[in-house]
């Protein structure tokens, strides 16, 4: 148990009809940590980031994040996603708008900005991620780790309590990994709470406080990365990390 616990995770299950596909799973987190999800496909990591912010229902357990109550019927959906942020796996950018529109788009609609306030809020936020030399490309001009970058400073762009990333750089080129990667130690550096799931190991032993191994939707085995990648408990966390390294 952590001294805050900022998230805290208890006993989820989901099922989709029949099929149960997160199983108790509980995990906390303090502010400014990192958490590492790891497990095969179909696990239950995608699901049960999108449990956080309620792009999943979880139908048992709790998630308090800061104190409220995810899951509760109660909670205003809209403000939970104001406060969480989350970049996907195939970056979700609207092709006919700039990296400018896409990322003043929330500042403007949600949080009711002007277009000028939000356009600037877009400019430092894409400066921020190492973009401000293409504010007015559009999607189709950018390389996959520069729509990355875009995506992760639309996400910023909301100024989020908590970043969720769901394999955000699973989709790229080999060689177009690493600018995704930096941006990210960039928000580790700046004390970004961050649940990511991701298979880029080496991105998990510098900087996860804790990583979580995830299997058939059950938490196998959680702790920190020199611990669960050097010495795991579990045979089955052994055998999964000797597969993808
Ligand atoms: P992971 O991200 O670890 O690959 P997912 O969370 O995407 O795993 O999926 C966990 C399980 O839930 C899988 O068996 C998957 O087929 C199932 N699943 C995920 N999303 C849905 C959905 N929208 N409807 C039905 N089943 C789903
Ligand atoms: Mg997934």
């Amino acid at each position: 148990m952590s001294d805050d616990d900022f998230l805290r995770v208890a006993d989820v299950s989901k099922w989709y009809g029949d099929e149960q596909v997160l199983e108790d799973v509980s995990f906390e987190m303090d502010r400014g940590d990192v958490t590492v999800l790891i497990g095969p496909s179909g696990s239950g990591k995608s699901t049960m980031l999108r449990c956080v912010n309620r792009l999943a229902e979880a139908q048992e357990g709790s998630i308090l994040l800061d104190g409220e109550e995810v899951l509760s019927p109660d909670l205003d959906v809209d403000d939970l996603r104001r406060e969480v942020g989350m970049v996907f796996q195939g970056f979700n950018l609207f092709a006919h708008l700039s990296a400018r529109g896409n990322v003043a788009l929330g500042p403007r609609r949600v949080l009711g900005l002007s277009d000028a306030d939000a356009g600037e809020r877009a400019e430092e936020q894409l400066d921020r991620v190492g973009l401000a030399d293409q504010l007015d490309s559009y999607p189709a001009e950018l390389s996959g780790g520069q729509k990355q970058r875009v995506g992760i400073a639309r996400a910023l762009a909301m100024e989020p309590k908590l970043m969720l990333f769901d394999e955000p750089t699973s989709a790229l080129d080999p060689e177009l990994i690493g600018e995704v990667l930096e941006v990210m130690h960039g928000l580790v550096d700046e004390g970004m709470t961050m649940l990511v799931v991701t298979h880029e190991m080496s991105f998990a032993r510098e900087v996860a406080d804790e990583v979580v191994f995830l299997d058939e939707g059950r938490v196998v085995e959680r702790g920190p990365p020199d611990q669960l990648f050097e010495r795991p408990d579990e045979e089955r966390t052994g055998r999964f990390l000797e597969r993808i390294a």
